[in-house]
């Protein structure tokens, strides 16, 4: 590991120099498909900038990945989640390359990972190889596409980082060539009235604007009155051709009457920065209409790092009598842009629609931590889990609790606690902390269980009860019957489900020796490659046991024979 780290740093600094620069020969496509994407860097996603970007892969698994240049592998995860099977590439140039959802690894890489899938007998695994373990070269095949992971289909997630910093860059300033003549879309318009006394078309609350083609394809707003601090909001996307997927802008600048008021574009940003989306996105519109409106005015806790330029945090000071020229242009990295324009009038007036505030008997104080008791359970949030302060909705019954809603979001974690000494210890052991969705659906919080107390930490606003779950999973064969000749399958494959908590581990033997299970949550399936081991007998017993969050287990015998 000291080595490695020796030889990366090494070479960071002598192409440290370089970097700035983004070079655009240095790489070569990851694929050999024309890049057609699904989502571009810094696109607006649930608590995250998107990190990289996401090429279609012609709705097929399998197609061959090239390394985009010589390096060595320095990561490889496997997780059920999130990047599903991901792939690591440091290359000299002081840039480590990305690929995530993967279907499988190049076969030397394959037999690397599944050597220590084995060793560790566990389908998640990530190991850091160490420096020059597995090198590769320019052009070699390093993977196949798939769609493991937190992927909704089939493409390659693919990112460019800074190898010291491991900060994502924009993979489009090396030279990946996107075919893109299409200009990015601006749907929705709001005006926000930002402080006391502040208003838009004589309304205290965020107005959405009308908006008017024109001939040049540009927007013209419809003249707006108002007077005090006003900000934007824009609901906008892009599209590249070939492909009708509304991907993310690339920057966005704001001026008035000629003067550069924002500028952000999507550049760079790092991982520890990336969940303050919800300071720039109006997170309370989105809780409720799942739709971004992305605000071209900056509040005080956002700490993001995109803004190249900000004039009164992109506030506008409307005064009384005096006119204004708002002009917003949002482009993408190939330069299509669309410009709206905003004219707005001075004028201060009576309120008709006064901003609503809805007071509660709590009235919550960002910066400091706060505990709140609500009957048998009791939810504690450290300083400055929110950004700002709030009249924060506090309810019980029984074993539920009420802590707000999703319309505020929460930067840090925050404690919910439940206290279970009038539940019997048999009751406990299949008792758990769960998240109550929109339709009352409880949904598995990962709970701590501490004699009379269960803990959790969570991160989303919302209703949160106890839950009960005494249902053992199920499993059943998929792809083969008992008593029957396998001889000319590659692949074993079951169906694995749990009704409530959630399968917690899965394990399999055959003729009691561990083999690799694969878990893809989406298709509820695990599936045995035969490659993995050579079976001598003829006759295979094979035994799965799936046990589930609160520890119900279901085993599962079958045999079969294979030659
Ligand atoms: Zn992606």
């Amino acid at each position: 590991m000291r080595l490695y780290l020796v030889c990366l740093l090494s070479l960071l600094v002598i192409r440290l120099s370089a970097q700035a620069e983004y070079p655009k020969d240095s790489f070569r496509s990851p694929m050999d498909i024309p890049l057609i994407l699904a989502g571009t860097f810094g696109e607006l996603r649930s608590d995250h900038f998107h990190a990289g970007i996401d090429i279609k892969t012609q709705q097929r698994q399998g197609l061959p990945i090239y390394a985009i240049a010589d390096g060595t592998v320095t990561r490889i995860k496997v997780s059920h989640w999130g990047y599903g099977k991901a792939l690591y590439v440091a290359h000299p140039n002081g840039y480590t390359s990305v690929y995530a959802h993967l279907q499988k690894f190049s076969p030397e890489i394959e037999a690397y990972i599944k050597k220590i899938q084995y060793e560790r007998r566990s389908y998640e695994v990530q190991v850091f190889p160490d420096f020059g373990e597995l090198s590769v070269k320019k052009e070699d095949l390093i993977a196949y596409t798939g769609n493991t992971g937190g992927s909704s289909g089939p493409h390659l997630h693919f990112e460019i980082r800074n190898s010291l910093t491991e900060k994502p860059i924009n993979p489009l300033f090396y030279g990946l060539k996107v075919r893109d003549a299409t200009n990015p879309t601006l749907s929705e318009v709001y005006a926000y009235p930002l402080a006391e006394g502040s208003h838009v078309e004589r309304s205290g609350e965020k107005i959405q604007l009308r908006i008017n083609r024109q001939t040049d394809g540009s927007y013209l707003a419809d003249k707006i009155e108002g007077f005090g601090n006003i900000g934007f909001g824009v609901v906008a996307y892009d599209r590249q051709d070939l492909a009708a997927n509304k991907n993310g802008i690339y920057s966005l600048t704001q001026s008035v009457n000629g003067k550069l008021y924002t500028d952000i574009n999507f550049k760079s940003f790092s991982f520890k920065e990336t969940r303050y989306i919800n300071t720039l996105i109006d997170y309370e519109h989105y809780s409720s209409k799942r739709e971004r409106i992305q605000k071209c005015f900056k509040t005080n806790s956002n700490q993001l790092s995109i803004y190249n330029s900000l004039y009164n945090n992109g506030i506008l000071e409307v005064k009384e009598g005096l006119s204004y020229n708002v002009e917003i242009v949002i482009a993408d990295l190939a330069g299509n842009q669309v410009k709206l324009i905003i004219p707005i009038e001075g004028k201060q007036q009576a309120m008709i629609n006064p901003p609503i505030s809805s007071r509660t008997e709590n009235f919550l104080v960002a910066s400091k931590p706060n505990n709140f008791a609500l009957g048998n359970a009791s939810v504690y949030f450290p300083s400055n889990t929110f950004y700002e302060d709030f009249y924060i909705d506090l309810e019980e019954s029984s074993d539920t609790i009420k802590v707000h809603n999703n319309s505020v979001p929460a930067h840090k974690r925050f404690t919910l606690s439940f206290d279970v000494s009038e539940y019997p210890t048999e009751d406990r052991d299949k008792m758990f902390i769960a998240r109550l969705d929109k339709k009352g659906k409880p949904n598995y919080i990962s709970t701590f269980k501490r004699d009379q107390n269960f803990t959790a930490k969570v991160r989303h606003l919302g209703t949160y009860t106890l839950a009960r779950d005494t249902i053992p999973p199920k499993i059943r064969a998929k792809n083969f019957k008992s008593k029957q000749w396998l001889t000319n399958y590659r692949y074993l494959r079951l169906l694995i489900s749990d009704n409530l908590s959630g399968i917690d581990t899965y394990e399999a033997t055959l003729n009691g020796e561990w083999i690799l299970m694969e878990y893809e949550p989406k298709t509820s399936t695990i599936t045995y490659n035969f490659d993995d081991k050579i079976l001598d007998q003829k006759q295979c017993e094979l035994k799965v046991v799936v046990t589930d969050n609160v520890g119900n287990t279901t085993t599962f015998n079958s045999s079969f024979y294979r030659n």
